[in-house]
């Protein structure tokens, strides 16, 4: 598959956090007691780690399970050529679950910050109408190795348009995602989990192997279950948008991904990054 899901996420080198650990070192040297000290004592064996309970805490949350390493054999193989794959789960025994988040609407920093903490993995498909505004948004969520894939230009019912319709909406989503944040998308979510035969080849025609749809959709505090027992399973896909208080009735995006959280940490699953369980051959 070679480089197919585009270049890994650029690290920036913190030189100005090295310049301050520096002075900061200085100033501690400089205030050392002149008299005699008593001996240092011993440095304990372990550092103490920081409380990574509290940042879960912090959100309202109990820490969960992390995610098993990706897998060697990526277990969704999806063709190079013909039409683009349609699926809504991956096969797989571990017990992860996959996290996409849609559209690009709220653009509420308190989320960036939460997903700083806890650094749980999301797929983000985006729609060039919600995210034009504010591009920039989006990047700290991706500089933490979060996907950005595709979600067409203006969120139209897709098998409603023609072939060449449908490759606008793609192909002009993908190609201003990858001007702006250097990576081509490779799967697409199509709007309202609606699409054709036509679909599939607009998508393969824009570079897309893949159409993501999901098995449970988070509304504001649970999520609606295709599962009728509202089980999870191993590699369900599962959707949530970038909604605030006016799509959540008064409710934050955070407080809304929590309670996602909680839903999946109950049923004892971890979440694991969906393109890590694909790939394209
Ligand atoms: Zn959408």
């Amino acid at each position: 598959m070679g480089d197919f899901w585009g270049r890994s996420v650029r690290v920036v080198a913190g030189a100005a956090v090295l310049a301050l650990a520096l002075a900061a070192c200085q100033r501690s040297a400089a205030e050392k007691p002149k008299a005699a000290a008593p001996p240092a004592p011993a440095a304990p064996a372990v550092q103490q780690k920081p409380d990574a309970a509290a940042v879960w805490r912090k959100w309202g949350l109990k820490p969960m399970v992390p995610a098993p390493a990706p897998p060697a054999d990526k277990p969704l193989k999806l063709p190079k050529k013909g039409p683009a794959k349609v699926f809504e789960s991956v096969p797989t025994k571990d017990r992860v679950v996959f996290v996409t988040l849609d559209d690009g609407q709220e653009k509420d920093l308190r989320f960036v910050e939460m997903m700083n903490d806890l650094k749980v993995p999301v797929t983000m498909f985006l729609t060039k109408d919600d995210v034009q505004d504010d591009y920039g948004y989006f990047t700290p969520l991706q500089a933490l190795g979060n996907r950005i894939q595709d979600h067409t230009v203006t969120h139209p019912v897709l098998p409603a348009l023609d072939l060449e319709g449908q490759k606008q909406e793609i192909c002009g989503d993908r190609d201003a995602l990858t001007e702006q944040y250097g990576t081509a998308p490779t799967l697409l979510r199509p709007p309202f989990g609606r699409w054709n035969s036509l679909t599939q080849e607009a998508a393969r025609e824009c570079g897309i192997s893949g159409i993501v749809m999901w098995r449970a959709s988070m509304q504001i505090h649970d999520f609606q279950y295709d599962d009728p027992k509202k089980e999870l399973h191993p590699g369900d896909i599962l959707l949530a948008h970038f909604r605030g208080p006016e799509q959540l009735k008064g409710e934050t995006m955070t407080r809304m991904f929590a309670d996602l959280l909680k839903q999946i940490e109950k049923r004892g699953f971890a979440v694991g990054r969906l393109e890590d369980y694909i790939s394209v051959q």
